[in-house]
């Protein structure tokens, strides 16, 4: 029994041992009979796994499975268990219900029982040791003995299962103890599970936000590269921003220095600028002194010019002799004579002679008769060298007369091819040497004009240029299909109560300046050359008339002045030699001689009855006294050019030139008033 008693460490007590120590159960290599797998079924599973054991209690008693139902008791004995000893260790193994039943066997059959003799003799030398003292072999009769030993075998099983149950009790316990722990820890486990998935996922998020982190970190590096060459872009810009702003201090004070040299040169410069005001109203008082003095003074200039025109005549006569052109026959030496003045030789001419030799006038001694002394005297005498600036000289004065207010008119008269309208228009090619009278006149009025200008006056100049031929009026200014033709034209009065006439038909043209001027001579010019081919000549033996209505006004003195300037190129003053046989062309040709003859005799008639103050001036005679009636007598003046050929084949109309030229000159206009308003 000893040997059953030993103590031998159990699984269980391992496997207390094992909970004691906190162990992993997983993880301990189990001892106990019951499979590890089983114990990590649970406490349900393990309970079924107890099953048998309990199974085994119930039914204690009963033989069919105890020898294969507890194979894990410990060997009963120390002995070896070799083969051929098997039989006596058997029996003392049989303890409990199978002892019981042994003996309730042998009770009831009363005889030594067959199974001792079932036994083994080989296992009969080591019977089961009952309370230390072995049993000595009982005869088959000693049946009491046999009960006592049977007795003393029961107890010993008893107690022996009564330990049993009480290591069982005690591992019972352990087991639910360990159950419990093993309940806690699979709890424990599972929070620590959870506690490791948490903090598996907090270790993800951290790795993700890590990952975050990281991602930001380097777009923070990044940003704060930028931020860096920003932060050195910012400081070259602050340098140079430095920079710029020393050199803007310097400007400034610079700046600062010359506006204080400034304001104190403003300061003399309002000093002075009140002085100048000062000075300036006090010129300006002297200065409307002045001009009120200059005012009085240019009316007193405009009287004495008057005056002096008056005095030279209100009716001047010119002779202009033209120059020998080539091709021509030269006169005679003494022909033409021009002496000089009371004054000597400095004074300008104003005397001719011309010796004219009459070949009917014979001598006694029949030499031919000393040519006749023709003397004419002239208000002024140009000899063929005169230039036209010369000529124009001697009649500014009377062309600033008309700007003064009174009207002018300036005649050429002559036979054809005297010079007439060389006088008047000019040589040919625009040669600014030869212009003649009508350009120069209007170019020397708008220049007084404009001088006026400055005294306050205002002039303006409207042209027209007619022609009359065979007692018809003809605009010279004609453009269009009138070219060449210039429609009928008619002299008319303005108004019923007008005493200005206007020739109907016929253009004004507003002019200011020279060019628009000679724009007009131009269109002139061709009007005649195309009238020419229609009629031979018909120049020569047409009045042109260029006239110029000039109106001055004095806004600041409410004054006016107007007056008309005539410039009249009059046609071929030769006649007709009578003894000439009269063909249909010299019919016609002399008709427009005896036209011709008649309005140049009517103007000599008309001057003449001016001179004469006769009531009656016959105007209205021939369409050109009446187209001048406003610019002749009364407040007009008059210049006649008598235009003489040098040549002495044209002696004898260059003599009838001078008569009526001479007769002209004779008469004497009275006073001329101003035509003011
Ligand atoms: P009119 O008009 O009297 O018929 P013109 O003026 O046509 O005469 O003159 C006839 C010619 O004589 C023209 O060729 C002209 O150039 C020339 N002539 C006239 N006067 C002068 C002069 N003073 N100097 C030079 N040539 C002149
Ligand atoms: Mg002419």
């Amino acid at each position: 029994m000893e040997l059953d008693m030993e103590p031998q460490r159990s699984p269980l007590l391992e496997v207390k041992g094992n909970i004691e120590l906190k162990r992993p159960l997983v993880k301990a290599p189990s001892r106990l009979p019951l499979p590890g797998s089983r114990f990590k079924r649970g406490p349900d599973q393990m309970e079924d796994a107890l099953e048998p054991e309990k199974k085994r209690t119930r039914v204690l008693g009963t033989t069919t499975k105890f020898a294969t139902s507890y194979p894990r008791a410990p060997a009963p004995t120390a002995v070896p268990q070799t083969q051929g000893q098997t039989t006596a260790p058997k029996v003392p193994k049989r303890t409990g219900p199978r002892c019981s039943t042994a003996v309730a066997t042998v009770l009831k059959n009363q005889k030594p029982g067959p199974a001792v003799p079932a036994k083994k003799p080989g296992t009969a030398a080591a019977p089961p040791k009952l309370g230390g003292k072995k049993p000595s072999k009982r005869p088959a009769w000693d049946l009491k003995g046999q009960l006592c030993d049977l007795n003393a075998e029961l107890k010993c099983c008893r107690e022996r299962t009564q330990t049993l149950d009480q290591e069982n009790q005690q591992l019972r316990d352990q087991l639910r103890e360990a159950q419990q722990q093993a309940t806690a820890l699979g709890a424990e486990r599972r929070t620590l599970e959870g506690e490791l998935a948490l903090k598996r996922a907090q270790a993800e998020q951290g790795q993700r936000e890590l990952g975050n982190l990281s991602a930001r970190v380097l777009e923070l590096e990044e940003w704060l590269g930028t931020q860096e060459g920003l932060v050195q872009e910012l400081q070259k810009e602050q340098l140079e921003l430095q920079e710029e702003r020393r050199g803007l201090v310097i400007r400034l004070e610079e700046q600062e220095r010359r506006l204080q040299a400034s304001e104190a040169a403003l300061s003399d410069s309002q000093a002075e600028v009140a002085s100048l005001r000062r000075e300036t109203a006090a010129q300006a008082a002297s200065l409307a002194e002045r001009g009120e003095r200059l005012h009085g003074l240019e009316m007193e200039r405009r009287r004495l010019h008057n005056q002096l025109q008056e005095l030279k005549g209100n009716i001047r006569v010119f002779c202009r002799v033209r120059p020998v052109l080539l091709g021509e026959p030269t006169p005679p030496p003494g022909f033409l004579l021009f002496p000089s003045g009371p004054g000597g030789p400095s004074d300008p001419p104003t005397h001719l002679s011309l010796f004219r030799s009459d070949e009917r006038r014979g001598t006694l001694s029949g030499m031919p008769a000393a040519p006749t002394r023709h003397d004419f005297s002239f208000d002024r005498v140009f000899p063929p060298g005169s230039g036209q600036d010369e000529v124009f000289e001697e009649i500014a004065m009377l062309v600033q007369s008309a700007l003064d207010g009174y009207p002018v008119c300036i005649f050429a008269y002559g036979q054809t091819g005297s010079g007439k309208t060389f006088t008047m228009e000019g040589g040919p090619g625009g040669d600014p040497q030869v212009e003649g009278l009508i350009p120069r006149a209007l170019r020397h009025l708008f220049s007084v004009a404009g001088e006026l200008s400055s005294q306050g006056w205002t002039y303006s100049f409207v042209a027209s240029y007619v022609e009359i031929y065979n007692e018809t009026v003809r605009d010279l200014l004609a453009t269009g299909t009138r070219k060449g033709h210039g429609g009928e034209c008619e002299i008319r009065r303005v108004g019923p109560g007008s005493e200005e006439l206007v020739v109907t038909n016929a253009r004004y043209v507003p002019v200011s300046c020279e060019k628009e001027v000679e724009a007009l001579l131009h269109l002139a010019r061709q009007n005649r050359a195309v009238a020419r081919t229609a009629q031979n000549e018909r120049s020569s033996r047409s009045h042109s008339v260029f006239q110029l209505q000039i109106s001055g006004e004095h806004t600041g003195r409410g004054l006016q002045c107007g007056a008309r300037l005539n410039l009249v190129d009059l046609a071929g003053s030769e006649r007709l030699d009578p003894g000439l046989a009269l063909g249909p062309g010299e019919r016609e040709r002399l008709r427009e001689t005896q036209a011709i003859n008649s309005s140049l005799s009517t103007l000599g008639l008309v001057i003449m009855a001016l001179s004469n103050k006769e009531s009656h001036v016959p105007y209205r005679n021939s369409k050109l006294t009446y187209l001048l009636q406003n610019s002749l007598g009364g407040s007009a003046k008059m210049l006649m050019f008598v235009n003489i050929s040098p040549l002495e084949e044209n002696v004898s109309e260059s003599l009838n030139s001078l008569r009526f030229a001479s007769k002209v000159n004779q008469c004497v206009i009275g006073t001329a008033q101003a035509n003011r308003k």
